[in-house]
């Protein structure tokens, strides 16, 4: 069989700092136990790369959102660490929650319907204190049929933990007040931000997912939180520039003397957004300077700074990711789960 080469692009995880940011976030939670969002492939970083690290470091609650997530995740724990968010809309659901083990977010009285209809059973509940999202109205807890599940966490979800918002203090109360009115054996209402918020905010499991892959959501979190993901791609072509030589589509960069330039095959078909356009690459500690617009499958970069760097050699984009949404105005979430499969491809 012919040997594919190996790729021009990579995302490369520090996957110690991913145990030590679990560690630091459990730490944070204080009495309480710190388990871990791993939706959406772990933010676009893997879940065959992340679960296993996240579940050695110590973490034992899981939190999908689609049933279609499910696969992945329960072949690295056991599925009854597995909460599937998004809950049994439809009987198809139910039945698959209880062919696999996992367990479902009840977030409706239609969905306390399926369950219960399906045959119940343990599930976690999901309460609307304020983010009108997903979750149950405070108004529908009394109903005979909620006060018939069989809860295991009781969760809310907090619209402004990131902010200093008086809206947390009011969902706070609020989850204090259904706390007092359903039957449960452990509550649930911090994710990231939320651990920052202090141990108020704590009860008895948190549900962190973008501080555990280096996103900084708060100042609390700073100097706490390690950078996860690293995409890196390799030069594939230099060139030599001159004055009043222009690069890349519409011609948006003159040069304005003799340079030296390099190709870098990461565009934005791999994440890496137009919104990067005048931006820098780094490499050795250096910046590079981004010139142009950002092509599908390439950058164009200064290697003014880099007269060592040539063909094969490796860059990686400033991904730390407070500064990188401060650049690009996208937010620490997008940027993590934009981040394309050819990074990922072996
Ligand atoms: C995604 C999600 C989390 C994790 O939130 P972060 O802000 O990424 O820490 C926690 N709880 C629920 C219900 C979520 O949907």
């Amino acid at each position: 069989m012919t040997q594919k080469p190996p790729p021009t692009l990579r995302l490369r995880l520090d996957t110690s700092a991913l145990a030590e940011n679990w560690r630091a976030l459990d730490r944070m939670s204080g009495s309480a136990r710190a388990g871990a969002a791993v939706k959406a492939d772990c933010y676009g970083l893997g879940v065959d790369r992340c679960v296993p690290v996240l579940r050695d470091a110590g973490a034992a609650s899981f939190f999908v959102a689609h049933w279609s997530e499910v696969e992945m995740v329960r072949r690295h724990v056991e599925p009854g660490s597995i909460a599937v968010l998004h809950g049994p809309v439809r009987p198809e659901d139910a039945a698959y929650a209880f062919a696999t083990g996992v367990v479902p977010v009840i977030n409706s009285l239609h969905q306390a319907k399926v369950w219960q209809d399906a045959g119940g059973g343990p599930c976690h509940l999901m309460v609307d204190t304020g983010i009108n999202r997903l979750g149950l109205g405070m108004h529908e807890i009394g109903s005979e049929l909620v006060q018939s599940l069989d809860v295991r966490t009781l969760m809310s979800h907090l619209a402004c933990a990131d902010e200093d918002s008086g809206m947390n203090a009011q969902q706070l109360a609020k989850f204090r007040d259904v706390v007092g009115q359903i039957e449960h054996r452990e509550a649930s209402l911090s994710n990231s931000a939320g651990i920052a918020l202090g141990k108020d905010y704590a009860f008895d499991v948190t549900r962190p997912g973008l501080a555990l892959y280096g996103g900084v959501p708060r100042a609390e979190l700073e100097g706490q939180i390690g950078q996860v993901a690293y995409p890196e791609a390799a030069i594939i072509q230099t060139r030599q520039l001159e004055a009043g030589d222009r690069v890349g589509y519409n011609a948006t960069f003159t040069a304005q003397r003799a340079m030296r330039v390099g190709v870098v095959s990461l565009g934005y078909a791999d994440g890496f957004l137009r919104c990067w356009g005048g931006a820098h690459v780094v490499h050795d500690g250096k910046c590079l300077p981004i010139l142009g617009k950002v092509s599908m499958d390439m950058i164009v970069i200064d290697l003014e700074n880099a007269p060592d760097l040539h063909e094969g050699d490796w860059v990686s984009a400033d991904y730390f990711l407070p500064d990188a949404a401060q650049q690009t105005t996208l937010s620490q979430y997008e940027l993590l789960t934009l981040l394309g499969t050819r990074l990922k491809a072996k």
